[in-house]
């Protein structure tokens, strides 16, 4: 299998007959290529599970075998590609699925160790493969004589006698080709590689000036007064950043959102407006770092690049493989939720300009009042006092009889731990998983405690990824960042906190539970648009009384968590949604908008063309400007999202609409579990997102249950259905927390 880099897509070039980079690196690869037996990657991992054997692999070890592993896989490859033999499913797809096992269980090992226990010694190979690696896909992906082979089964495929995920396969690496520009003439391929060339020289170029844009935004006062309301630690802070620029007085760096953190607390309104509008404008000063034009040239050559394909837009063009499927379903998702959540934020908006008056404010609140307002609403109205919440979330109590007890009661799986596999660090937790016969599922690892060299936030992933072809079972991971409790003292979590844990392991689950044949269909390795639904979904549970009243008891007492701090925390969940599910909303409507483009549009202002998206979208963009503007808008034009920023609400109302399902089927049972894993949990890739969803609910995803979750009436126009989506994705190597981005 190939494994997706995620950021990559944006470097396919085009089909050729000398990919050039691929051919050096092959020769420098293939020259250092043997790899000696002694490397604990040479065969296949003999522990339990085939799990990498980290009492044995050194930081050195990686280097040679991730090397040794591209030049096995390229080997694979043009075997597969040159054979003389016609293509048949097995000497073609199904070589293609067993291609790579060396580069795969090392770069799984690599990645996770590189992501949550890094060094020198691991950067530096992660610096040197990067661009290999990102090569090696490329002369994977673009190699003609293998895409023959797949187009030739493509075109015979009804009479290849196929079975369901045979067939998903065969299409899903037909359409990877075609999307990357297999089947165009060679006119247009010409024009492929020209557009493809400039566009990725405009994303290094929108990278580094939005970098530099962001440092020189930074708001510097000279006048401690200016800053009242900041915490001393906060001043001292700012204190230190002028000393870091050589600049006297104090410097509020900015954040790469639209709102800043230290306007929720900045006590002078003249400060707030400075500090905003640093923010807004940071990449539209007119001097070397405007980002403006760089990006206006971007979505003209992404529209250009959709019409050699035949498509009338750039979102219709890359969201072939998503649930989405569409442009037009995507943006019929935000104009669905616009009338309840431009409703709130009219309502929010009343209420800050009220609480401004009430305290004789001598202005008229704006955006960049809402966060000092909204701060006092939320104090007032919904505050959550963690001292008071965290005696009842003690996190092994957390794990074991929340996490591990929700999954028991929903599928029947029991975990026992074991201390006999080898880990990347002694702080480290691992649990055999059983299935509800006793069997054993998986190995799920836990890796709890900040580290000053591990990434922040949480995330999940595979060690060893699932598949009956390659003879293996999931080895899953959750990454947490808490601070490690002093020697036998308990540790208490918030409930954001616990939120995180039940995510991460809902994402933990769609791994374990992943039952299928090919590799690259496995498990997580689906669409941007669905990864997260699992995950999100799992959440809900942290509240069911069933499940909280078993892990929300007091770590001392022993009493169950009181019935009105549970209220305080649903209600919680409400607070200021106008502002924040509508601030992604608007960002995401923004960034269908500019991948909306006919092929012929001429080059857009930036400005203007925001203005006028903004003004169609139909939210208080006046109050509530969007999460990010288009000139800082790092997502769509420097990383992976163009046209997927939808994404992150998307699957937040699949999450609530299958809960909704589960609430109305009678909650929380083993047989209303079992249904999730096997329509839906067990799935992967194998089946259209789309239809699994509809067979899972009885209908097509609904905002409604979303809407009540953000305690947002049921203001919503009624749901059109959505066209009917086949659709392949790419593998998120590694889902990450964040819901919002
Ligand atoms: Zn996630």
């Amino acid at each position: 299998m190939i494994r997706t880099i995620l950021l990559a897509t944006a470097a396919f070039a085009v089909f050729s007959a000398a990919p050039t980079a691929a051919a050096t690196h092959k020769r420098s690869v293939t020259a250092s290529a043997s790899l000696p037996a002694s490397n604990p990657f040479a065969k296949p991992s003999t522990l339990p599970f085939q799990t990498p054997d980290f009492s044995r692999i050194k930081d050195s070890d990686y280097l040679p075998a991730l090397i040794a592993g591209m030049a096995q896989q390229k080997r694979e490859v043009l075997a597969i590609a040159n054979q003389a033999s016609a293509p048949t499913f097995d000497n073609t797809v199904v070589e293609m699925e067993k291609s790579g096992a060396l580069l795969d269980r090392t770069q799984q090992a690599f990645d996770a160790v590189n992501g949550a226990n890094t060094n020198d010694t691991l950067q530096a190979t992660d610096s040197k493969t990067a661009p290999l690696l990102a090569a090696h896909n490329d002369f994977v992906n673009l190699n003609a004589k293998l895409f023959q082979r797949f187009k030739y089964l493509h075109d015979r495929q009804a009479g290849l006698n196929l079975n369901p995920e045979q067939a998903k396969l065969l299409d899903y690496y037909y359409k990877q080709f075609v999307h990357a520009g297999a089947e165009l003439p060679p006119a247009k391929q010409a024009d492929l590689k020209v557009i493809n060339q400039r566009l990725s020289t405009l994303r290094t170029q929108f990278t580094q000036k939005l970098l530099a844009a962001t440092k020189a935004g930074a708001l510097h006062v000279e006048d401690p007064a200016a800053l009242a309301g900041l915490s001393q630690q906060q001043i001292a802070t700012a204190q230190q950043a002028a000393k870091d620029r050589n600049v006297a007085g104090y410097v509020l760096p900015l954040q790469n959102t639209t709102q800043q953190p230290a306007l929720d607390s900045l006590s002078s309104h003249d400060t707030r407006q400075k500090l905003f509008e640093a923010s807004l404008n940071r990449a539209e000063h007119g001097d070397s770092n405007d980002t403006r034009s760089i990006v206006s040239e971007m979505a003209q050559l992404r529209a250009k690049k959709a019409a050699l394909f035949g498509y009338s837009n750039f979102a219709d063009y890359n969201l072939y493989d998503r649930m989405a499927k569409n442009r037009a379903t995507a943006i019929g998702f935000l104009d669905r939720l616009a009338p309840a959540v431009s409703a709130r934020q009219r309502q929010e908006a009343a209420d800050i300009r009220a609480l401004a008056a009430s305290q004789q404010a001598p202005f008229q609140p704006t955006a960049a009042d809402w966060n000092f307002y909204s701060e006092q609403i939320r104090k007032q109205r919904y505050a959550l006092n963690n001292d008071e919440l965290k005696p009842y979330f003690e996190y092994n109590k957390v794990l074991t009889d929340g996490v591990f007890y929700a999954a028991n009661q929903l599928y029947g799986l029991t975990f026992s731990e074991r201390h006999d596999i080898p880990t990347w660090s002694p702080d480290m937790r691992v649990f055999e998983v059983h299935d509800q016969d006793g069997k054993p599922l998986a190995l799920f690892m836990v890796d709890p405690w900040k580290r000053d060299n591990k990434g922040g936030g949480a995330w999940m992933s595979n060690l060893v990824t699932q598949s009956y072809l390659r003879g293996t079972k999931p080895v899953v991971f959750n990454v947490q960042n808490f601070t490690k409790p002093a020697a036998g003292q308990p540790l208490l979590i918030s409930f954001d906190d616990v939120t995180t844990m039940f995510h991460e392991f809902g994402h933990a689950l769609h791994g374990m539970f992943a039952a299928q044949t090919y590799p690259t269909l496995s498990g997580t390795a689906v669409a941007r648009d669905f990864v997260e639904f699992p995950s999100q979904f799992n959440e809900n549970w942290a509240l069911e009384p069933t499940i909280l009243t078993h892990y929300a008891v007091h770590y001392q007492t022993g009493q169950p968590i009181p019935q009105d701090l549970v209220d305080k925390i649903k209600r919680s969940r409400t607070f200021n949604q106008g502002y924040d599910l509508g601030e992604t909303l608007e960002a995401a409507r923004l960034d269908l908008d500019w991948h909306s483009l006919p092929g012929n549009a001429p080059r857009e202002d930036v400005d203007q063309f925001e203005a006028k998206a903004l003004a169609t979208g139909g939210f208080d963009t006046a109050d509530v400007p969007p999460r990010y503007r288009t000139s800082y808008f790092s997502h769509i034009w420097g990383s992976g999202y163009a046209a997927g920023y939808y994404s992150y609400p998307w699957t937040r109302m699949l999450a609530q609409d299958a809960f909704n399902w589960f609430e109305t089927h009678g909650g929380l049972t083993r047989a209303n579990g079992q249904r999730f894993r096997d329509m839906v949990l067990s799935r992967g890739n194998t089946l259209d997102y789309a239809e699994m969803y509809r067979s899972f609910t009885g209908h097509d995803p609904d905002v409604g249950p979303m809407l009540q979750f953000y305690g947002l009436s049921g203001a919503a126009a009624p749901a059109p259905a959505p066209a009917a989506a086949p659709a392949p994705g790419p593998a998120p190597v590694a889902p990450k927390k964040g819901e919002r981005g």
